[in-house]
């Protein structure tokens, strides 16, 4: 039986289905900077949309020096319409039932609700379990966190003596693995612990006198603890780098080659990311050991994603986003600015005007910016005015749009600020203000 679901006007011509190379086979530039059709997009809600090919250049991010140079792109890549279209569902090549993994993890799987692997799991389980390094390349919400958490409970689970290391960029991001590790291995006995910057170090360091056999954490708050001497990642077996050009985009590069000289040299190394650039992606190839590439992605962004832009034409920025935010259809919105205080002004004016809204940025505390997304995914609040410190990985149900109030930095943060819609089978909206 055929399954609807969206997919866009626009797909890459490259034909679907995944890939499995060596670690130098990207093509993804070149599709990204192809000239795109040029199907004038359709107005709506009364405001006028663009249709021209100018070409605007990222304005750079402040107070960051460690930022590489940043590719120019088009405003036309953000305009993707998605139309219904009837689409054979995916067939993955395996069942849960048939990967050798710990029957406890199979009935986690089928209490949460997972039937069948996603793309990027039904490619990846197979060669983690194999012990294999692994590049993993998957659109925004396909399920990457699974594809290594599976395998390396079962892994720690088999030799409980063994310990997993992930780095992720953001706090939320790390927390949200451990939640996804506890749905997991519920049930196994088997200990996390989260080490993040912006909250007490002491509590951490408590937790880390117990055996953990899962330690995740962000760059910064890790290299703390291991030079405190609190940290001993003698016995790590597995590492993994989620969102790994991120971190290294971030300047973490040194960060990260710290931590890993802290690791056994006889490791198993897994990276994943929705975004590689060729440049990070050789960074990346020095802390693997001859790793397979796997990439299910068929675009860019996800197929799930109706992508606009909406021009500014000389108006106030706020009055068209005002506009927009008090639809019906706009119930959780995530819109993205550039700068904290940028965000935090935005935030606090459309409170005054009304709609609710919470604020994350790398200003607040841990403890705010957790509460600030809890209330967004409590429904408490229509938008979440958020810098990039949102755009990576975060796991949120049902946004319905996501806002670029400013122009994100490089096409690929762009990838990943509206991956926060459209996530699994659902469908999703991303608007880009422009001009
Ligand atoms: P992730 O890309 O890991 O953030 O996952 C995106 C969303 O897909 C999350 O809400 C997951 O719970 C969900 N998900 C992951 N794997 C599966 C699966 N095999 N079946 C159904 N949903 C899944």
């Amino acid at each position: 039986m055929n399954k609807k679901s969206f997919t866009s006007k626009r797909r890459s011509a490259s034909g679907s289905g995944s890939s499995r190379t060596n670690s130098s086979s990207v093509s993804r530039r070149a599709k990204r900077t192809k000239k795109r059709g040029g199907s004038k997009p359709q107005g709506s809600g009364g405001f006028s949309r663009a249709s021209g090919r100018k070409s605007f250049r990222g304005g750079s991010r402040g107070g960051n020096n460690n930022r590489r140079k940043q590719p120019s792109y088009n405003i036309n890549s953000f305009i993707n319409k998605a139309t219904f279209v009837e689409e054979a569902p995916f067939v993955p090549k395996h069942s849960f039932a048939d990967f050798a993994v710990d029957i406890s993890i199979k009935k986690n799987l089928e209490r949460k609700g997972y039937t069948k692997p996603t793309a990027i799991q039904d490619e990846v389980i197979p060669c983690i379990l194999e012990g294999k390094d692994v590049v993993g390349l998957a659109n925004t919400g396909t399920g990457k966190t699974a594809a290594f958490l599976i395998p390396l409970i079962h892994g720690v689970y088999a030799n409980k003596a063994g310990q997993i290391l992930v780095l992720t960029p953001t706090r939320e991001l790390a927390l949200q693995i451990e939640e996804e590790f506890r749905t997991f291995s519920r049930g196994m006995n088997l200990a996390s612990v989260v080490c993040v910057g912006g909250t007490p170090i002491t509590p951490q360091i408590r937790k880390l006198k117990n055996y953990n056999h899962i330690v995740i954490g962000t760059p910064g708050r890790v290299i703390d603890l291991i030079k405190r001497g609190k940290l001993k990642l003698g016995g790590v077996q597995s590492v993994v780098l989620d969102e790994a050009d991120r971190m290294l985009d971030m300047g973490f590069v040194n960060d990260m080659r710290f931590i890993l000289e802290s690791v056994p040299k006889k490791r198993h190394t897994l990276c994943f990311s929705a975004t590689m650039p060729r440049e990070i992606e050789a960074i990346v190839s020095d802390f693997l050991n001859d790793p397979v590439k796997v990439s299910v992605k068929t675009q860019d962004t996800s197929k799930n994603i109706d992508q606009d832009v909406v021009r500014i034409n000389g108006r106030d920025k706020i009055d068209i986003l005002v506009e927009h935010l008090i639809q019906k259809d706009f119930s959780r919105v995530m819109v993205f600015g550039r700068t904290k205080h940028g965000v935090e002004k935005l935030s606090k004016s459309l409170n005054r005007q009304n709609i609710k809204t919470e604020s994350i940025h790398g200003n607040k505390s841990h403890g705010q910016r957790q509460r600030a997304l809890k209330r967004f995914k409590d429904g408490e609040v229509t938008a979440l005015i958020a810098t990039d410190v949102a755009a990576r990985g975060l796991d949120i149900n049902n946004v319905t749009h996501v806002i670029n109030y400013d122009l994100p930095e490089s096409y690929d943060d762009y990838v990943h600020r509206i991956g926060r819609t459209g996530r699994g089978e659902k469908s999703g909206k991303a608007l880009t203000f422009v001009g």
